[in-house]
This record gives structure tokens, sequence and C-alpha cells, in this order.
């Protein structure tokens, strides 16, 4: 699917670029929740986690610390959340794989999340299942 990262990619819309490599490009997001907010995308036109490949998946894995320990100290802020939005009820508005990494400078700043705990029910069969799954 055609987005508009797609267009950053190829050079089409400028973005404020922090990093690049074969496969992955990092740059700041246009509409910051906090300063220092960077996305962090893979080149490979995957539009949910899922359906990366095992290399960019690792190429993403392996510089996400570097990048959170470089906007750590550029902000000054040591708490942050990584999030990946995956699908519009999940709040993925852009349908090409991207990290966002968002400093938290205080309660107000920054990423709310809202979190209600439920009871672990049937942790035995749905691990087992999920274990299959992952095998076939
Ligand atoms: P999500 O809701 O996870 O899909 O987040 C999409 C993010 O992309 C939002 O935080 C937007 O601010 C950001 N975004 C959209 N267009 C651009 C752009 N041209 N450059 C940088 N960030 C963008």
């Amino acid at each position: 699917m055609e987005t508009i990262f797609s267009k950053i990619l190829r050079g089409e819309v400028p973005c404020h670029k922090v990093y690049e490599d074969d496969r992955v490009l990092a740059f700041l997001d246009i509409g910051p929740l906090t300063r220092g907010h960077v996305l962090v995308i893979p080149k490979e036109p995957a539009e949910t986690l899922d359906e990366l490949s095992d290399e960019s998946a690792a190429a993403i894995g392996r510089v996400l610390p570097r990048l959170c320990r470089a906007v750590k100290r550029v902000t000054g802020v040591k708490a942050y959340n990584v999030l990946e939005n995956n699908g519009p009820l999940a709040h993925q508005a852009v349908f090409h794989v991207h990290f966002h990494i968002i400093p938290k400078p205080n309660e107000t700043e920054g990423l709310g999340v809202g979190w209600r705990p439920g009871k672990l029910g049937d942790g035995e069969s749905l691990a087992a299942e999920l274990r299959a799954a992952l095998a076939g």
C-alpha cells in the first residue's frame, strides 16, 4: 500500500532524518507527543508487524536501543515509551510499520496509557495454543 512513509522513503516527501541503513530509516515525528519523538521504520513495505520479514525485524531490533539512547541523551528525559500500532482499532494511522520512541518527561506529557488488567484464566491452554501456532 502506498503511504506517506513510502514517499518519505523515496525522497518525495521531506523528513528530519535521524538514522538510515540498508533496511531502516528513523526520522522525527511531524506531530510529536513530546520533544524527541522519533519514528523508526523498515524500508520493507509491510503494513503491520506480523507481516515483516525476520531480516527487517532484526535490523530494527538492532538499532532501536541505540536510537533510544540517543533520544535519552539529547532530551535529558530518562523515561520513554516504545509504541507500535497495528490496525486502525489499535490507533494505526499510517499503514507502514513504524515504531514510536516517545520521551515521557512527566505524568501529563508523552504517551497516556489506559491499562485495565484482567485475570489469566486459561493460561495453560492458551500458551499451548500459541506454542502450536508458532510451530505450525
Ligand atoms: P500511528 O498512529 O502509529 O500510525 O502514527 C502515525 C504517526 O506518523 C503520527 O504520530 C504522525 O504524526 C506521523 N506522521 C504522519 N505523517 C508524517 C510525516 N510526513 N513525517 C513525520 N511523521 C509523520
